[in-house]
């Protein structure tokens, strides 16, 4: 194991990157819903969403707002330990991080929950070979920035067509990349859970970032597997086109335990309802 000191956690980061402030230009006026659920099958919830949205005008021009899904994996809880972790230090470290580069402090806080979840797994047997989803979602200065790992998913909802901004990290999608497996297929492969990056799987691990602009009415949906496993996209659609964020959310719940709830489900509905900007005079 290498051992990390100040030194090289400080030296990382270039003194015009240290700045403490800068000041708010746009923020993103939302209406938040989330929903997990047990599913019809499983005896415990490993899923796990988290935001959080501050009313601080600082905090909203450096780190925005945030907003979190992870699936855990391992058996005997451990996954359920899996996305508390993850989730807790994501967040954590992400809105200690002293850049304001938003890429990189996205980037380093999947990497610090990746090293806690690792650590914890490899150092207690119970645990071993647990590991956890994470997809995130953080609203900046008129931006959205999407952080992936693994095969929970972010859609966009935007002028009637629903994007799925993510790709999974599975052997499936691999193959589907490749050419070698056709994308009709992949839905119904034996192996299409297995995940080729997660969090806690190795001992560090390399995220997918996303840039998107933002826009008045935009919908965004986080949500874990067990949704997409049972509920097409149509019906996602029209979920978020049609109903507010609270009741789509119980509603593509429902609409996954009838189609047989076979996962933990979970789905985190954002929309933005105004992107306020403010203008700052040059000093
Ligand atoms: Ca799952």
């Amino acid at each position: 194991m290498t051992r990390t000191t100040m030194d090289d956690i400080t030296a990382e980061y270039a003194a015009q990157d240290l700045a403490v402030s800068e000041p708010l230009r746009a923020v993103a006026k939302v209406t938040v819903a989330a929903k997990t659920d047990l599913g019809r099958i499983r005896e415990n919830n490993e899923d796990k969403f988290e935001f959080y949205i501050s009313e601080e005008e600082s905090v909203l021009a450096t780190k925005g707002q945030i907003f979190l899904v992870c699936d855990g994996m391992g058996g005997h809880a451990a996954g359920q330990i899996a996305s508390e972790l993850s989730c807790k230090c994501f967040i954590d470290t992400y809105l200690n991080h002293p850049t304001l580069d938003a890429d990189s402090a996205l980037r380093e806080s999947v990497v610090a929950a990746n090293r806690l979840v690792n650590l914890v797994g490899v150092s207690n047997p119970q645990r071993r070979g647990m590991g956890t989803t994470l997809s995130g979602l953080v609203l900046r200065q008129g931006e959205a920035k999407v952080v992936q790992v693994g095969d929970s998913r972010v859609y966009r909802f935007r002028n009637e067509v629903l994007e799925q901004i993510t790709t999974d990290h599975t052997y499936v999608e691999e193959l589907v990349r490749l050419g070698v497996l056709p994308r009709e297929q992949a839905e119904r492969h034996p192996q299409k859970n297995v995940l080729v990056r997660a969090i806690g799987a190795e001992d560090t691990v390399q995220p997918d970032i996303f840039t998107l602009d933002l826009q008045t009415g935009d919908r965004f949906l986080l949500c874990s597997d067990g949704l997409i496993n049972h509920v097409p996209d149509v019906a996602i659609a029209e979920a978020l086109r049609d109903l507010d964020p609270a009741k789509a959310a119980w509603t593509l719940i429902s609409q996954a335990l009838l189609g047989g709830g076979t996962d933990n489900v979970t789905v985190l509905i954002v929309r933005v309802d105004e992107v306020q900007t403010f203008e700052h005079s040059p000093l």
